[in-house]
């Protein structure tokens, strides 16, 4: 690949290749030097899968289709000017990245107990205050967040034992 060196393909060590999802770096716009000169690791991956050297790219900009900055998965990656990239971030408000609530762990155990004592789960959510999408990928184990034990046992309890690994 002209211009680029083999070892910048090393990028993909870096992260974690999965198919069908980002592949995420450590910082957004993770930057890598080559030769005193900084570049973008989601512009290399760019470059690399398209057979293209960043100068070729040069004035253009590298767009996150899935919207996450440290996505450096070639598959969400396409180019596209400064004003694709403004459009593209006024479009979609930059829902993805609220960050996840932190809510009491009382209230979530509250929560939990209604819909394991048969409410659905919108319907505790909003008794207790807690969106009805973090109730399901809670109970779905989806949150790495240690919770306590009570908890976990709900969560457990309302997935069933068929769910259980
Ligand atoms: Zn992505």
């Amino acid at each position: 690949m002209r211009g680029i060196p083999n070892k910048l393909e090393d990028i993909y060590s870096r992260v974690l290749v999965r198919p069908n999802a980002c592949w995420e770096s450590i910082r957004p716009y993770w930057a890598i030097r080559i030769k005193g000169k900084s570049i973008l690791a989601h512009r290399i991956s760019y470059c690399l899968e398209h057979g293209l050297d960043p100068k070729d790219i040069k004035g253009k900009v590298v767009r996150h289709e899935c919207d996450n900055p440290k996505c450096i998965n070639p598959d969400h990656l396409m180019l596209g000017t400064q004003y694709d990239n403004i459009q593209d971030k006024i479009r979609r408000g930059r829902a993805k990245y609220r960050a996840v609530p932190l809510y009491d762990e009382d209230v979530l155990v509250q929560a939990l107990q209604d819909v394991a004592g048969g409410m659905s789960q919108r319907a505790s959510g909003k008794k207790h205050g807690v969106s009805q999408q973090y109730l399901s990928q809670l109970i779905l184990g989806k949150f790495t967040r240690t919770h306590c034990l009570r908890l976990q046992q709900l969560c457990q309890q309302i997935n069933g034992p068929s769910n259980e690994k």
